[in-house]
């Protein structure tokens, strides 16, 4: 029988992503909507702390194993940010073509050479809810950010992301090539490796 793990998102392409990845460990990903858990809130500064604090709450009211991710965008010129705010760094409720607008706005007297950029996203497991043990992996995908969008493919800030060793934007990338260097794709992998190694049946009973 499949062990049953909550993500704590409602986004379909990262509930099919996830299944796709953790189904031949045995492990069966229902999105939290299906569950009843509403969004938790993501008071805090980091990323890491996001992320615990939405795979907690999941797990606080399914009782089951849950988890969660946080992403986003961070700009060394401009300290990190939009950082934990890329959702929304021109505003609540803007488009991505908005907050890449605003973002080109901000580094408008930035030159093409202190435009560096880096994607971060941190995963994390919690076995139950009271998890001291948290399994937690992250990954970085780092670029420069153009002064003009480029391609249709990807999401969000893809279209500036640029990638010089391959001459591309992020957005000029197919899926599966964006999936093999992406943040998101090493964090994926890198939990992965981890399940392997400490397989979810023996962390996953609450005390
Ligand atoms: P979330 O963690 O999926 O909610 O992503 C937060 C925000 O970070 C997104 O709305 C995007 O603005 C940005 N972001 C995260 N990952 C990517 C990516 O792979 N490409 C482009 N933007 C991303």
């Amino acid at each position: 029988m499949s062990q049953k793990l909550v993500l704590a998102s409602n986004n379909a392409k990262k509930a099919f992503e996830m299944q796709t990845l953790l189904a031949p460990l045995g492990l069966e990903i229902i999105p939290q909507a299906q569950l009843g858990v509403n969004e938790a809130e993501e008071p805090h500064f980091t990323f890491i702390e996001n992320a615990l604090a939405k795979a907690r709450h999941a797990a606080i009211v399914t009782g089951l194993p849950a988890i969660a991710d946080d992403s986003g965008l961070c700009v060394a010129a401009l300290g990190g940010a939009p950082g934990i705010h890329s959702a929304r760094f021109a505003g609540e409720f803007k488009s991505d073509e908005q907050n890449n607008q605003f973002l080109l706005e901000r580094l408008s007297d930035t030159p093409k050479s202190k435009r560096d950029a880096w994607y971060y996203c941190c995963l994390v497991l919690v076995h139950h809810a009271n998890d001291p043990c948290p399994m937690i992996a992250d990954g970085q995908w780092h670029g420069f950010i153009l002064d003009a969008p480029r391609g249709e493919g990807g999401f969000g800030y893809d279209p500036l992301f640029w990638l010089p060793e391959l001459g591309k934007s992020a957005a000029e990338l197919d899926p599966a090539h964006k999936n093999a260097l992406s943040h998101r794709g090493i964090a994926m992998r890198r939990l992965l490796e981890r399940l392997q190694e400490q397989p979810l049946s023996k962390e996953s009973e609450q005390p």
